[in-house]
């Protein structure tokens, strides 16, 4: 697969993703599978990445300013 940006390749790997849950807390969700591009850092999440980041704000400490979760396949 071909960046859609830069058009190098890109590669399955896992990262850390920082999600804005509220106006005043950040979700930083580690390991997450994502499909990244060896030349400007694009990423790509599949449908069934994307559904397990969708539930985790519920699942998140929204009281504290900043919360790390790792993503559980
Ligand atoms: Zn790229």
């Amino acid at each position: 697969m071909r960046c859609h940006v830069c058009g190098a390749l890109m590669g399955e790997t896992r990262t850390d993703l920082p999600f804005k849950v509220t106006e005043r807390s950040i979700v930083v969700v580690r390991d997450v599978p994502v499909i990244q591009c060896s030349g400007c850092r694009e990423y790509l999440l599949s449908d069934s990445v994307m559904e397990r980041l969708d539930e985790l704000p519920a699942a998140a400490n929204t009281k504290a300013d900043l919360e790390i979760l790792t993503f559980a396949a």
